[in-house]
């Protein structure tokens, strides 16, 4: 079997356009602000990418770009500005900070309403209670990859590799609420093998080069990775591309999950507007 490659560069970029249409069709300026602290060379392209896009989408921005040693109370002073801005949609605050910040501190200071990240514990809870309102960007864009290939997962068996608060577990709770009959792994899972060749859908989300092989899906299984690993041959995923042997639906990366995320952010921050402004949420975000 070889499988159909799940192309997340199309549909991102579908998405993206509808987004676009929707922030035409709201009539009023939206808006993204980010903070970035440090020099981490990935964040600064992870961040122009996503002005780039929200430019494109016609959602404007801010870029809050700051220097490494910048204190941790400034930072928060940033975030409660933001908060108080009401031009402001949506606020994402880069990951990782630098090592001398309280990181959740930072995070459960962003206005939950402006969290577009859904990062917030409050958000973090809804979705855990099954009235999410804003979800985190990547596991929105695995749901909406699996969804755009038609792959079924009432009832199905699904192995989630990876359990952290980005993408582990809320895609394990998105995929419960869709259903699916839910187990998720990490490093002290025994005999990980034993629970991936049982899954339907695998969504591998470790950051291990390669840690899924051949042997250990189940043939036809949907299998999205997650994994952004750079090594000397360059980005690879977290799943051997010989397990397009296998599978029946295999994202690929780059051009899988990655694209999604960005379409699905943008998604979000129109969300939030509309849920400031209005008082509503788009659907599933
Ligand atoms: P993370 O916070 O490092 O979490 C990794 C998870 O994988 C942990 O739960 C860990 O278990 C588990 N794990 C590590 N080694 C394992 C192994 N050998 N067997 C089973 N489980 C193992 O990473 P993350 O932020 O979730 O990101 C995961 C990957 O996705 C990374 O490659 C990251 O770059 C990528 N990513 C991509 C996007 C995108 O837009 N494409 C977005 C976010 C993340 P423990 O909990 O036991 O340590």
């Amino acid at each position: 079997m070889t499988a159909i490659r799940m192309d997340g560069r199309a549909l991102a970029a579908k998405l993206r356009a509808e987004v676009a249409d929707d922030v035409r069709a709201f009539g009023e300026p939206v808006c993204l602000a980010t903070i970035l602290v440090g020099d981490d060379p990935a964040s600064h392209v992870y961040v122009g990418k996503k002005h780039e896009a929200s430019h494109e989408a016609g959602i404007e921005s801010r870029d809050h770009r700051l220097p490494g040693d910048t204190s941790e109370s400034d930072v928060l002073d940033l975030v409660a500005q933001l908060n108080a801005d009401e031009e402001v949609d949506g606020i994402l605050v880069q990951l990782p900070l630098p090592d001398h910040m309280d990181e959740p501190m930072v995070l459960r200071a962003v206005d939950p309403a402006k969290d577009v990240d859904g990062f917030h514990p409050l958000n973090a809870g809804r979705l855990f209670l099954g009235e999410p309102l804003h979800v985190p960007a990547t596991p929105l864009g695995i749901m909406a990859l699996l969804a755009e290939y038609d792959v079924e997962l009432e009832g199905r068996r699904a192995v989630v590799i990876g359990r952290s608060e980005i993408v582990g577990k809320p895609v394990a709770m998105l995929l419960l609420a869709k259903h699916a009959t839910v187990t998720i792994c990490h490093s002290r899972t025994r005999d990980l093998a034993e629970h991936t060749r049982a899954a339907d859908v695998l969504v591998a989300a470790a950051g291990r080069p390669g840690l899924v092989t051949p042997d250990m899906v189940k043939s036809g299984a949907a299998v999205v990775d997650v994994g952004v690993n750079r090594t000397k041959s360059g980005l690879v995923g977290d799943v051997d591309p010989a397990v397009a042997e296998v599978a029946g639906l295999l994202s690929p990366v780059p051009g899988g999950v990655g694209p999604m995320t960005i379409a699905m952010l943008l998604r979000n921050t129109l969300s939030a507007a509309r849920y400031r402004r209005l008082g509503v949420a788009l659907p599933g975000s």
